[in-house]
């Protein structure tokens, strides 16, 4: 491709895709206009949005419960009554539906580890503390990240309190935990 046919070529697909013009050219100028092997891989540019709607399903009453109550609930099998937080619609023992029942949200830490690297979401709050939980009340446990202010005071079998975000919008996100005072 010459120069010229180039110059359209990038600016066609800048605005195709959303991006600024400077970016397409920096980014393909010697894929397009220099000699290459025709059977050298041919990437050109391209973007992908997708917005969906994600169902949790039998879970749904327990995303609703943080987001409108600020309560969390387990589920307690109606047979061996094994309380699974986060919750279950069936018991994976004896397959019985399960029940909600409130956890009062304190429990304590199982296993949990130190991220010192994150993706940029969560890169402002390094270090931190992700920790397997095990709920007061529940039998299983729930991956949470523990706020603290010296990461190094953590430990196994520290005791938490689940915390509510002011600003929820229906994700497991919405909950952190902090050691109980
Ligand atoms: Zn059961």
């Amino acid at each position: 491709m010459n120069k010229q046919t180039f110059l359209k070529w990038a600016e066609r697909n800048a605005k195709r895709i959303g991006v600024k013009k400077a970016q397409v050219l920096r980014a393909f100028e010697q894929e397009m206009t220099s000699p290459a092997d025709p059977d050298a891989p041919f990437e050109i540019p391209d973007t992908m949005h997708i917005n969906m709607r994600y169902s949790y399903g039998g879970q749904s009453r327990f995303f609703r419960e943080i987001l409108e109550n600020r309560r969390i609930l387990g589920a307690r099998c109606t047979t061996c009554s094994k309380v699974f937080c986060p919750p279950r619609t069936h018991c994976p023992h004896c397959y019985a539906k399960t029940e909600w029942v409130e956890l009062n949200g304190t429990g304590r830490v199982l296993s949990y580890t130190t991220v010192y690297f994150a993706t940029s979401s969560a890169i402002k709050n390094v270090p931190y503390i992700v920790a397997y939980i095990r709920l007061d009340g529940a039998d299983t446990a729930i991956l949470s990240n523990v706020e603290m202010k010296d990461v190094r005071t953590a430990h196994v079998g520290m005791a938490v309190q689940v915390k509510f975000r002011k600003q929820r919008d229906g994700r497991i996100t919405d909950i952190y935990f902090k050691e109980a005072s």
